[in-house]
Parts: structure tokens; C-alpha cells; sequence
């Protein structure tokens, strides 16, 4: 049964470990414990969608081990379906994570099956009833950009988180529903947020922090006020968390300023808990007065 939201992109293990300071090389450093969390932005965005009642898939791949399976069963708990998640010869992608008492990340990726997420899987998918494909990277580009062309052939919606900024062709630009960077990505695609739509995408959405976004349409920018949170707890995966519950509404039928509006309250919840997707509210907590 296909999904009204697709979302295309990595799973990961982050391994997180706190550390008095980082290692030089040739040098040994004792941390604190492991904790294993799930990450990625590919299963951050579809479980992000997931809480605020999207009905969403995941497209993607993991490990045959241990980690793919933990990964597995925690998107599942999210309420993510995982049939399009295949199970690669490669191992569960791993983001090994030190923290310093600074609070400062130092992350190595080690891509493993995300890497293997490929354009026969897209061939292989149904936009039968699908209403947006929502594509992140770490996987591979070439996949990516045959998703968007398939997807928007089959008149799907399409929204592409560009982060980091990557090469694309000019034609994948031009299928673009919406772009989502976040100000420092903007930055580098154009001089000005208004320029973003002279690349191709039909709009653009500037993430900008505490203050909010930018909606950047044919018709003029609208900006969106960021929601005042009482206490920044940890601002990882705010990013995927918007671009989750954006594109959960546009699945919904939401206009773009709409879904980016109900998308800011979103990304503030976020951040007011500890880690990317355990931090992601539900849709009842998104209504809350507080919200
Ligand atoms: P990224 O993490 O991808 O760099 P941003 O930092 O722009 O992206 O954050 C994404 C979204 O999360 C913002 O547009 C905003 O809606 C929300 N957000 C981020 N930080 C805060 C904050 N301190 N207070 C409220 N909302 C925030």
C-alpha cells in the first residue's frame, strides 16, 4: 500500500560520546558511555512526519546487523512504515559523534547501506496515490535526482532538503514543488533569497533559526516568525523536523505557507528537547495552547 508522503533519504546509528577533549592523532581518549540514538535525515523527516499523523514511508536502506534492526523497529514505533527500507549487504550507516564539555559535535559518517539506496528502488516504487516525495541527502545524488524526475512525472509533489548544498542539474531544480535550505545553504545557491526561485524550484524555503523562515514565492517573500521557546535545549535535527511536518501537510493538501507555518511550530517544539527524533512532538502537543 503506498503512502500519500514519501520521504527518501538516510537512516543512521548515532553513537554519541561525551569526551573531556578530543583525541589527537596516535592518541587515545577515555569517554564517557555510548549511547546509541537514531538518526539520519532521511528517518528523522519521516518520523517527524510520522508524529504530527502523516501517513509516510521511508525510502531507504540498512545493515543486516544489529543496528538495522534497532533502526528498523524504532521507526516502526514512530508509526513510519518501513517496507521500502531494504535490507542492504552493507552495514547500518553509523554516525560516530564525540562531544566535548563545550557542547561542541564532531561527527564521522560512515554512509554504509544508505549508500546503496538506488535508482532501481526508485523504478521499483508506486506514486499511485502519492501525494509528495520529500528527498534529504546522504544517500546518493544521482538517486535523488532520479526520484525528483520520476515523482514529478507522475505529478507528485516534490521537496528537496539541499543540505549540504550539492550540484545539481538545472532540470531537477525546475521539478521542484519546494527547495528548503537552511540561510547558510541560501547563501551559497544565491546572492539573494529572492534569486532562489531563478534556479528553478516553484518556491523556496529559507530556515533561519529562532527567527523562523522565508517563504520565497513568485509572488514576493513572506516571512514566518520563529515560535519564542522558554529554554533551547538542543537544536539538532530542527532542520528535519520541519522539513517533516512541512511536508506532511503539504500531503495533506496544505498550501506552501500554510505547511510552513504549522512546519515553524514544529521545528520550536523541537528544540526544546534533547535529541533529534525523540524530540519531535505530536500533533496534539503542535495544538497545545502552549505551542
Ligand atoms: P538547520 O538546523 O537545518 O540549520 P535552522 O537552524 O534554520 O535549520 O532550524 C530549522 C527551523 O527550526 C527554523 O526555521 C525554526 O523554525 C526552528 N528553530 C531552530 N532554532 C530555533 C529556536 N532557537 N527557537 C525556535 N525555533 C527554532
Amino acid at each position: 500500500m503506498t503512502k500519500p508522503l514519501l520521504v527518501l533519504g538516510s537512516a543512521n546509528a548515532d553513537l554519541v560520546v561525551e569526551v573531556g577533549r578530543r583525541p589527537g592523532g596516535g592518541e587515545t581518549v577515555l569517554g564517557g558511555d555510548t549511547v546509541v540514538l537514531p538518526g539520519g535525515k532521511g528517518a528523522n523527516t519521516a518520523v517527524a512526519a510520522a508524529r504530527v499523523g502523516a501517513s509516510v514511508a521511508l525510502v531507504g536502506a540498512l545493515g543486516d546487523d544489529g543496528y538495522g534492526s534497532l533502526l528498523r523497529s524504532s521507526l516502526e514505533d514512530s508509526g513510519v512504515d518501513t517496507a521500502l527500507v531494504k535490507t542492504s549487504q552493507r552495514p547500518t550507516g553509523i554516525a560516530y559523534i564525540t562531544v566535548t564539555p563545550d557542547g561542541e559535535n564532531s561527527i564521522v559518517v560512515s554512509p554504509g547501506a544508505n549508500a546503496d539506496v538506488a535508482e532501481s528502488d526508485v523504478d521499483a516504487l508506486s506514486f499511485d496515490g502519492v501525494q509528495v516525495l520529500t528527498c534529504s541527502l546522504e544517500v546518493p545524488l544521482e538517486t535523488v535526482i532520479h526520484a525528483i524526475d520520476a515523482a514529478s512525472k507522475a505529478g507528485v509533489k516534490t521537496v528537496l532538503n539541499l543540505s549540504p548544498v550539492a550540484e545539481l542539474p538545472a532540470e531537477t531544480l525546475k521539478q521542484l514543488t519546494t527547495l528548503i535550505v537552511n540561510e547558510h545553504e541560501a547563501a551559497q545557491l544565491a546572492s539573494d533569497w529572492r534569486h532562489l526561485l531563478r534556479l528553478g524550484p516553484h518556491t523556496a524555503i529559507v530556515t533561519l533559526g529562532e527567527r523562523g523562515v522565508a517563504v520565497v514565492l513568485p509572488a514576493g517573500v513572506k516571512e514566518i516568525p520563529g515560535v519564542k521557546v522558554d529554554k533551547v535545549v538542543d537544536t539538532t535535527g530542527a532542520g528535519d523536523a520541519f522539513a517533516g511536518a512541512f511536508s506532511a501537510r503539504l500531503a495533506e493538501g496544505d498550501r506552501v505557507v500554510v505547511a510552513a507555518e504549522y512546519a515553524v511550530k514544529v521545528a520550536a517544539l523541537s528544540v526544546t528537547k534533547a535529541g533529534a527524533q525523540p524530540s519531535y512532538p505530536t500533533a496534539a502537543e503542535v495544538s497545545s495552547p502552549v505551542a
